[in-house]
């Protein structure tokens, strides 16, 4: 059997070995079965009847899922659910069965290709994700006409999932499954559903492979290596062992991982650092805990509004803050608000298409001007806040104006909740990210007007050296240590910590050993970052002293290119410290 090896985004670290499992779709009937008049009210009966069954076992689904994986995983079913007692489908249906003197398969597909070619017009992702999911309810009343059950699997026998993409309510159950050791995909990206859940999970995988789906047979063996982003097809006995042993290091290293993030946070001249979480999530707020986090430094609020199918409430908000803040306590949680826009659009937001989006209307402008959505969130976010651990956050600030505006605004819904006597944190800390090189710059007045900042290097880098952060073909310029960057961020830092307030870096650049090390050296104690990338930053701001640190960060911050940074910062503390990069990457 010819061996295929295909490279894609490693969104979820670890090594999967199992048999492939195709994700099957329901295929709907191409043969127009035309029935007599007297046939129709049983033909009725028996759509009923599938739509009872399909009821109860998205029940069960919901149910299941709830009880595995929390309230907010179940959501999709809640939807499904509302899609099947929509009286318009079922009518729908009963007009083709009635009117064309069909069966009910036929009628099943007639309706699904209507909402196909309603939708197919409307580019829009959201559109397309409604389409889909009208289509998964029809093929699950399309599955019960004819008496199917959902097939069973044996789930002892370890599969590797492989599908063109997954539903939210596909990944849900599938992912929930003890026997999946790993997922493959054609799309998705690292923010994808999919990834977000696997990685929550702890479950290998690989997105982005383009045709995987096509090139793998059920039944084929496959190895998923979620941290170097490969996927093996039908490996030969070698490689197996090669990966089994792989297998084997990447758990021990991740024992290793588990154990430094029970230790404390101290460098090794005893000065505090604080390890927090970027989380999409309230279900990885336990992951991140296990990976020695120390609070959620970023929770970011937009994916309850992109893994709805409506505009979420202050109650859908509330809800989840009030987890957040329950899980998390009586650590902080920094809530950040929506950065929505640009080419984030959902169609109940009403985003125009803009011709650049990342220098569009998204966060804090998009905020500004739809304020009611903006009050909804503050206050739910005020009223989560009643347990003291809640911060403010908001992304994107450009000038002290908005942070004037945002003040005011947050001010008024106090007052509101103040006279509905509902309780909240007076004296919840509010802080802005600085993403935006401008407001970096006027960082001096910007801290005046807030409790905390938190820098996010993703855009900072990107706006400041003018290189988009999605695009591969620029990507070589994304230098977190370019001198620029580097002295931009240690005038914030500076600049925060004179003024006595508090300062975190929340993008990637905090995840990254070496980087976080120069950070420490500029004064930073606050990083937040992916949990899982904590234990190798504790591992190296612990075997570092913070004194000889800041004096070659001092030295480095002179140098002219990315390059001579690195080189110079590496030098400098591998000769003194040499098990500070220990735990960098895996297999290293
Ligand atoms: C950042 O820009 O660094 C950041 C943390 O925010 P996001 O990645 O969500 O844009
Ligand atoms: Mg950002």
């Amino acid at each position: 059997m010819e061996v295929v090896r295909l490279r894609g985004l490693a969104v979820s670290p670890g090594i999967g070995l199992g048999e492939a499992r195709l994700s099957e779709r329901v295929v709907f009937t191409s043969r127009r079965e035309t029935i007599s008049d007297n046939q129709v009210p049983a033909e009725l009966k028996r759509l009923h009847r599938a739509f009872e069954r399909t009821k109860e076992e998205l029940q069960k689904l919901k149910d299941y899922i709830e009880e595995q994986m929390g309230k907010d995983q179940a959501f999709i079913f809640d939807a499904h659910l509302m899609i099947l007692d929509d009286p318009m489908l079922r009518s729908n249906l009963e007009k083709v069965i009635t009117e064309e003197k069909v069966k009910a398969e036929w009628a099943i597909t007639t309706v699904n290709n209507h909402f196909a070619s309603l939708f197919e017009s409307l580019s829009d992702e959201y559109f397309q994700q409604r389409k889909t999911d009208i289509s998964d309810v029809l093929a699950r009343v399309y599955r019960h006409l004819e008496g199917k059950k959902e097939k069973k699997e044996d789930l002892d026998k370890p599969v590797i999932l492989v599908a063109r993409e997954l539903l939210p309510s596909e990944a849900a159950v599938y992912l929930s499954q003890k026997n999946v050791m790993g997922v493959v995909l054609d799309m998705g990206g690292m923010t994808s559903h999919t990834a977000i859940l696997a990685r929550s999970l702890g479950i290998p995988a690989v997105v982005g492979l383009h045709d995987a789906s096509l090139k793998v047979k059920a039944g084929d063996f496959i190895i998923v290596d979620g941290t170097d982003g490969e996927v093996i097809i039908n490996p030969s006995p070698a490689i197996k062992r090669e990966f089994n042993s792989k297998k084997e290091r990447y758990q021990n290293y991740k024992k290793e991982l588990k154990k430094i993030a029970r230790l404390k946070s101290l460098t090794l001249d005893g000065v505090d650092f604080i390890p927090l979480a970027n989380i999409e999530l309230p279900e990885e707020v336990d992951t991140a805990f296990s990976f020695g986090a120390e609070g959620v430094g970023l929770f970011r609020s937009e994916f309850i509004y992109l893994r709805r199918p409506t505009l979420p409430s202050e109650e859908d908000h509330l809800s989840i803050y009030r987890q957040m803040a329950r899980k998390t306590y009586p650590r902080p949680v920094y809530i950040r608000t929506i950065d929505i826009g640009g080419e984030k659009s959902l169609p109940w937001l009403n985003i125009e298409k803009e011709p650049n989006p990342a220098l569009g209307l998204r966060a804090i402008r998009f905020s500004l001007r739809n304020r009611e959505l903006f009050r909804t969130q503050i206050r739910a976010i005020l009223k989560a806040s009643d347990r003291h651990n809640v911060r403010l956050m908001v992304p994107m600030i450009t000038e002290l104006e908005e942070v004037v505006e945002l003040k005011t605004i947050v001010e008024e819904v106090k007052d509101e909740l103040r006279q509905n006597k509902i309780p909240f944190d007076e004296e919840i800390p509010i802080g802005v990210m600085i993403e935006v090189p401008g407001a970096a710059v006027l960082i001096d007045s910007i801290i005046q007007e807030v409790d905390y900042v938190s820098i996010g290097t993703n855009d900072l880098i990107q706006y400041y050296l003018a290189v988009d952060r999605g695009n591969e073909a620029v990507s070589y310029l994304f230098k977190p240590h370019h001198p620029a960057v580097l002295q931009l961020l240690s005038h914030v830092i500076k600049t925060v910590n004179k003024a006595g307030k508090e300062v975190t870096v929340c993008g990637e650049m905090a995840a990254d050993p070496l980087s976080a090390i120069i950070l420490l050296g500029m004064g930073l104690r606050h990083f937040s970052m992916n949990p899982i990338f904590i234990p190798r930053v504790k591992k190296a701001l612990k075997e570092v002293e913070t004194r000889t640190v800041q004096e070659a960060v001092k030295q480095a911050l002179k140098l002219k290119t990315a390059t001579a940074v690195e080189e110079f910062m590496i030098e400098a503390i591998i000769g003194k410290y040499p098990q500070a990069f220990f735990l960098s990457r895996f297999g290293s």
